[in-house]
């Protein structure tokens, strides 16, 4: 069956013949099913001159690169993560993450051409092909059933396809490509090897909450600035590349007002509080835990302890009465019900249950858990221990199902995410005593310094425009 699907392609790039698993046709059909979950999962930033920004420049690059006819299309998605990847046929996404620690239009269209390389070079095909045998949809090994999604973040099938992997010599190619497709566009190439200086500074650790994805799927960003120093030569000595488009303040200009970190709209994490102001509702972990809102779950773990929380919403629940649903639910996870029942939580209803599981050798966890109707959704919030572990914590995770509320209008209207703002350099300033002023106070003194393209051991000059952090 393999052997009749596969078949030999030209490689547009290197206009050798090579072996892939589909035609350019199944790549397009592929890439724009995956397009569509991503957008439907992950969200679009609401922004529609910095998207069509965004765009331009991108089919500028594209219509320029080795495979014109594709579908191109561009858009920045909803993550506070610093990423940008690309699908099979075209389809590529810059994360609203990454636009802050870019510095200028070449920055931005090296990123681009970066990712449409990918394409051309049918990196993103072959990746695919790949990862759709390791089973993309086990990467997150959710302990509930494949029914239960994010609050607001991605589903199995899109976060396999952004894990794509290529190799170190795919990646050195994309940036020759992305060089390449930036000089002949008229953007000057020094922009990628810019940006690659900046996430190689990242991923030397100033600020790494948050930031994973680019960095784990782009191996040694530094080495990868030194090769690219010899790509612009060679370019250099092929076509003039002298005074092409820079455009730093155009892009900064872009940025002013950019929600910075998490969006409350898709759930923040303030302390041990999980609040979403467009699903409304909020809820307290318990105190000392460490919550985290993932692209798929919130997640709070106990310091140094096989013991955690978990809150998902249930996707198109197959029924609205709670108790069924939660035991279909539970044991498609390898869970059977030990006692439970109906409940009202905040006033919504709730059935709350405690739960013997485990397939293969997990050691018999129990859960207790809730399923809570809020809003014509339901959401499923339980903690998970070890059958040792269990008694210990268990009015701990009874306290957090408790504390889920629904979130007034006013209350939702209070909590305001960060934003990108500008500040001129004034003499005797220093990257700790700008992050130190009040209200600038948002992001440390390093991710200030790589945010604005500088390594963090050399300080801004005075009448420098800077990007900020601050509040609301
Ligand atoms: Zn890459």
């Amino acid at each position: 069956m393999l052997l009749l699907l596969a078949g030999c392609a030209t490689n547009p790039v290197t206009g050798a013949r090579e072996f892939v698993m589909m035609s350019e046709a199944q790549e397009i059909a592929m890439g724009r099913e995956a397009d569509g979950e991503v957008r439907r999962q992950m969200g679009l930033y609401e922004d529609d001159a910095l998207q069509r920004y965004v765009e331009e420049i991108g089919l500028a690059l594209a219509t320029r690169s080795h495979r014109p006819e594709l579908p191109w299309s561009f858009a920045i998605v909803d993550s506070p993560a610093i990423n940008a990847f690309a699908l099979p046929g075209g389809f590529i996404y810059l994360t609203r993450g990454i636009m802050p620690f870019l510095s200028d239009e070449a920055d931005l269209a090296g990123v681009l051409g970066h990712e449409i390389g990918h394409v051309t070079a049918r990196h993103t095909v072959r990746a695919y092909t790949r990862a759709s045998g390791a089973q993309l949809g086990l990467l997150i090994g959710s302990i509930f059933s494949p029914a239960a999604r994010a609050v607001g973040g991605l589903a199995e099938t899109g976060l396999g396809v952004l894990f794509l992997r290529y190799g170190r010599d795919a990646e050195l190619q994309a940036d020759r490509l992305g060089a390449e497709y930036a000089a002949i566009s008229g953007w000057d190439p020094a922009g990628v090897r810019d940006m690659l200086s900046t996430l190689s500074r990242i991923s030397e650790g100033a600020d790494r909450r948050g930031v994973p994805s680019w960095l784990s799927t782009h191996p040694a960003a530094s080495d990868r600035v030194e090769r690219v120093g010899s790509i612009l030569s060679e370019l250099a000595a092929r076509m003039d590349i002298t005074g092409l488009r820079v455009n730093r303040r155009g892009y900064l200009d872009r940025l002013d007002g950019l929600v910075y970190g998490e969006n409350p709209e898709q759930g923040v994490v303030r302390g041990r509080d999980f609040l979403h102001t467009e699903l409304r509702f909020a809820l307290r972990f318990p105190a000392g835990w460490e919550v985290v809102n993932t692209e798929t779950q919130v997640v709070a773990t106990q310091p140094g302890e096989e013991v955690y929380m978990v809150l998902q919403l249930v996707t198109d629940p197959e029924t609205r009465d709670l108790e069924t649903l939660a035991i279909d639910n539970m044991r498609s996870g390898g869970y059977r019900l030990d006692a439970g029942g109906e409940t009202s939580i905040s006033g919504l209803d709730a059935f709350v249950g405690t739960f013997t599981g485990g397939r293969g050798n997990d050691g018999q966890p129990r859960a207790r858990i809730a399923y809570i109707d809020h809003r014509r959704s339901v959401y499923v919030l339980g903690g998970l221990a070890e059958a040792q572990a269990y008694d210990r914590v268990e009015s701990e995770f009874n306290e957090a199902i408790r504390s889920f509320r629904p979130l007034t209008a006013a209350e939702a209207e209070e909590i305001r995410p960060n934003r990108i703002r500008f500040y001129i350099v004034q003499a005797g300033d220093t990257w700790q005593s700008i992050a130190q002023d009040a209200g600038h106070g948002i992001v440390p003194s390093n991710t200030l310094a790589i945010m604005n393209g500088f390594p963090v051991n050399e300080q801004p000059r005075a009448g420098d425009r800077i990007k900020l952090v601050v509040e609301g």
